[in-house]
């Protein structure tokens, strides 16, 4: 067989081939709708790939991005990696001093940077040691100096006709994502077009997320969270129409753009569906969805309330579970045949599973003793590996301990493996909460509240939550004689934190819970507080 290199140039020519009149829906800052097609999409790509080149950068090079869902984010997915570039997208809900951290710790040479979002990189732009900063004037207010206004920038590569593609290996790099989910720094993974090329075949597949060239598919999963579960490949190499929300992710937003745009997939982290579902209950037969919508749920666990409830409006969820470290999806919750003659409870209890691994990913769960066996019961760390699986952190002199002597990815998260195949996440080893979708470090926090004067020791600790599924509990031993407020504790954290990492409640203690080690038993105090948050205090 020919030796035909998996890579992004493919892609985009067959789209403009292919798939050209295919349609691509933006909901822009102004909440009007930019509509445009898979032909006008493919040659704004390779302008910009073209005025990439043109401006200097040499393969491997790093363009960051710091933006939102909509087209132009869809033309730096290609038009960066087709050039030679690196397309590094920027978590714009971290604190402006991580984003700065990670855009320098990636060298980013170029940033391509909406102009709803100027108002953010100035919090960190003295910090940041980029070359060219380009602005995406999605609002039609003329680019302020000294940035480079992005269409001045692709209009001057001139016609996107004569672009040749550089010569690109599978194995190049053609993007990369840092992960907040991990304990100290964030660190970065680096994606090569094979392992996208081939994660979009196995995401597209009918058992996966079954995608088409029938779909109307709107990815409302950020596009600066892991590829956004790599939709803006998968649905561009099946030519579906693509929708995109913009930054408007309220439910009423999007259940608009979803009944306007008759969208038949959507994506998204738990905390999203909770807010449609609440809405969809609240107006019963108000809303005109499309028949047989289905939606990718990730990110955190789908809970069965969420199973049940989507289902009652005729929304079907497929649960998936993936990571920044596995490009990322991995497990996907679709039930086998004979399960579903099983009784509704029994499906419904499997479907809310992580589910079983796409092809070609492989799951083991390590225990004390070794491999657990697949028995639904025996507990360990989930530990993955496949071609979509990353086989090293970016440039971390120091190593990691997540990989294995024998070449697995030791993902953190606690799970079981049951006869059928299914996965089923249980705990975490990483001490981390994940509130809406995007990751807060317990011990960042605890270490900050042990800075303040009143507190003697502290703990922080996710609770479950009905809409953002975890937020923080702070558990404090004060100092004798000192007194802390809730909002004394908000005020001395939030120099340092973004707001939404703040802890919803404080509750004193006169000790902490330890093991035998020392270390603090935060299993204890979860199981103690588990129930703190179910009237859903935070906002
Ligand atoms: P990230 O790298 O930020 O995408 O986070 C990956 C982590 O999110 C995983 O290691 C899990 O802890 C969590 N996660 C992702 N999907 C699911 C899911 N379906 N159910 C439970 N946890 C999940």
């Amino acid at each position: 067989m020919m030796n035909y290199p998996l890579t992004l140039p493919h892609l985009l020519e067959r789209a403009r081939l292919i798939h050209g009149s295919a349609e691509i829906v933006s909901r822009m800052p102004d909440k009007s709708l930019h509509r445009y097609t898979y032909d006008d999409f493919v040659r704004r790509a390779k302008s910009l790939a073209k005025a990439l080149i043109q401006a200097g950068l040499r393969k491997g090079d790093r363009v960051g991005t710091l933006m939102w869902n909509h087209y132009v984010h869809l033309e730096a997915y290609f038009g960066i990696p087709v050039s030679g570039g690196v397309l590094h997208t920027l978590n714009l809900r971290l604190h402006p001093d991580e984003i700065a951290y990670i855009a320098g710790h990636a060298e980013d040479r170029f940033l391509i940077v909406d102009d709803v979002l100027l108002p953010l990189l100035k919090r960190f732009e003295d910090k940041l040691r980029v070359e060219k900063i380009i602005v995406v004037p999605l609002t039609g207010q003329p680019v302020p100096e000294p940035y480079t206004d992005y269409e001045a920038f692709i209009a001057g590569a001139g016609s996107p006709d004569d672009f040749e593609y550089p010569d690109l290996d599978e194995q190049d790099a053609l993007g990369m994502c840092y992960t907040s989910g991990t304990t100290g720094r964030p660190k970065g993974v680096v994606y090569s077009h094979r392992s996208m090329i081939l994660h979009s075949f196995a995401c597209a597949m009918t058992d996966t997320m079954g995608l088409s060239i029938k779909d109307s598919a709107m990815p409302v999963v950020p596009m600066f969270h892991v590829n956004a579960w790599g939709l803006p490949f998968t649905l561009t190499m099946v030519g579906s129409k693509q929708v995109y929300p913009g930054p408007h992710l309220d439910p009423v937003s999007l259940l608009e753009l979803m009944q306007h745009e008759q969208v038949t997939f959507a994506a998204g982290v738990p905390t999203i569906w909770f807010g449609i579902l609440q809405e969809l209950e609240k107006n019963p037969g108000h809303w005109k969805l499309q028949d047989g919508l289905r939606t990718a749920v990730g990110g955190s666990a789908a809970p069965e309330s969420m199973l049940r409830g989507m289902d009652r409006h005729g929304v079907r969820v497929i649960h998936a579970w993936g990571m920044t470290e596995t490009a990322p999806v991995g497990t996907v919750g679709i039930l086998k045949p004979h399960l579903l003659k099983r009784s509704e409870d029994e499906q419904y209890a499997w479907r809310a599973k992580q589910g079983i691994p796409v092809p070609f990913v492989e799951i083991r769960v390590v225990g004390e003793n070794g491999e657990a066996p697949w028995d639904g019961k025996s507990m360990g760390e989930l530990e993955v590996r496949g071609p979509w699986v990353a086989a090293a952190y970016h440039n971390l002199p120091d190593g990691s301990d997540s990989f294995t002597e024998d070449g697995w990815f030791r993902t953190g998260d606690v799970a079981t493996i049951d006869e059928e195949g299914y996965m089923k996440i249980t705990d975490r080893t990483k001490d981390l909460i994940k509130s809406g979708g995007e990751w807060i470090s317990s011990v960042d926090l605890e270490n900050a509240i042990m800075a303040h004067p009143a507190v003697k020791e502290a703990a922080v600790v996710g609770i479950s939550h009905p809409k953002w599924q975890e937020r923080p509990l702070a558990v404090v031993v004060k100092k004798e004689g000192a007194d802390l407020t809730l909002e004394g504790l908000h005020a001395f954290l939030a120099p340092k934190f973004a707001k939404w990492w703040l802890p919803d409640e404080m509750v004193f203690v006169d000790e902490i819970p330890r093991t035998s080690a020392g270390k603090f038993l935060k299993s204890r105090l979860r199981e103690e507080y588990k129930d703190l948050y179910s009237g859903g205090s935070a906002s």
